[in-house]
C-alpha cells in the first residue's frame, strides 16, 4: 500500500470542488461520470477550459480550471476567441507602440486574422461595441460562474443571457480608474459564495477598526473582500462574485483590456 505523506493527507485544496453532488454534474469535469454542458444543459461529453489558452502564453498553466461542455457548444466558440485575441493583440500593439502601428506577420493569415485586421482599423477610427468580442466576454462569464460560484446555467433560474456586457480598453482610461477597475472586490455579507464552492476560497475577511481622531469613539466592521483568481500573470484574470440579485463577472486581458459581464435572474 502506499503511503500517504503527511502533507498530502492535511492539505485542504480549495481549488477542488466541495459542493453539493446535485450541481456537480453541471459544474466540475469529472471523466467518465453523468455531465451537462454549462452552456445549453445537454449532455456533456467535452471539458471546456476556462479561459480557453487561446487567451494565453505557453506553457500554459497546469492546473486550468475546467467545466463540461458539449462538443457542439465547445467548438462553437473557437472562431469568435481567435478573432478576438488578435483583436487584442492589434489593439494592444496600436496603443502601446509609440508610432502607433501594428503589423501582421506572413503565417498569420487566416480568416480571423483578416477579420481582426479589418475590424481593429474601424475600431481605432471610432470605438464601437463588437458583437464577436462580446460573446466571447458573455461565453468565458458562463465559465466563470459556473466554476467560481457553482452557478450552473439552464439547471437553476439564472439564464445565460446578459443584462450588461461593457469592455474598455486601459489608454482610453485614466490611469486612476483603471486601477479603481482592477481593485478586489467587497463583498455583502448576504452574498457570500455557497460553502464549498471555489470562490468560496477567494474570500479574505478583514476587520477594519476605526477610532476618531479627536475623541474616544471606536468601531469595529468586517469586511469580506474577494481577491481575482491570477490565471496568468499579466495575461488573465478573473472575479465572478453575486451581487445584490445578479451574477457579476469580470475580466481583464493582457493587462490591457476590462471586460465585465453580468445576468439576472430569470423571473
Ligand atoms: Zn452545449
Amino acid at each position: 500500500m502506499r503511503k500517504t505523506s503527511f502533507k498530502e493527507e492535511k492539505i485542504f485544496n480549495m481549488r477542488k470542488f466541495w459542493g453539493s453532488e446535485s450541481l456537480a454534474s453541471h459544474v466540475d469535469f469529472r471523466r467518465g461520470s453523468e455531465m451537462y454542458c454549462v452552456y445549453c444543459g445537454k449532455k456533456a461529453d467535452t471539458r471546456e477550459h476556462c479561459p480557453s489558452k487561446a487567451f494565453l502564453k505557453r506553457p500554459f498553466p497546469t492546473d486550468l480550471p475546467t467545466v463540461p461542455a458539449c462538443k457542439k457548444c465547445n467548438n462553437s466558440f473557437s472562431s469568435d476567441e481567435k478573432f478576438t485575441k488578435k483583436m487584442i493583440n492589434f489593439l494592444y500593439m496600436y496603443y502601446l507602440k509609440s508610432d502607433n502601428s501594428f503589423s501582421i506577420s506572413c503565417k498569420d493569415d487566416d480568416r480571423e486574422t483578416q477579420e481582426a485586421k479589418k475590424a481593429v482599423k474601424e475600431f481605432i477610427k471610432k470605438p464601437y461595441f463588437d458583437e464577436r468580442m462580446a460573446n466571447v466576454f458573455r461565453k468565458l462569464a458562463i465559465c466563470h460562474a459556473a466554476y467560481e460560484i457553482s452557478i450552473g446555467f439552464y439547471s437553476d433560474d439564472w439564464q445565460g443571457r446578459p443584462k450588461y456586457i461593457l469592455y474598455v480598453l486601459r489608454p482610453m482610461l485614466e490611469e486612476e480608474k483603471w486601477k479603481n477597475l482592477e481593485c478586489a472586490e467587497v463583498i455583502d455579507n448576504d452574498c457570500l459564495p455557497e460553502i464549498g464552492s471555489r470562490g468560496f476560497g477567494n474570500v479574505y475577511v478583514i476587520q477594519l477598526d476605526m477610532q476618531a481622531i479627536d475623541g474616544e469613539q471606536r468601531a469595529k466592521a468586517n469586511m469580506c473582500i474577494l481577491d481575482w483568481v491570477d490565471i496568468q500573470e499579466g495575461y488573465y484574470k478573473y472575479q465572478a462574485f453575486l451581487r445584490e440579485e445578479a451574477i457579476c463577472v469580470k475580466m481583464i486581458f493582457n493587462d490591457f483590456l476590462y471586460a465585465e459581464v453580468m445576468f439576472e435572474r430569470e423571473i
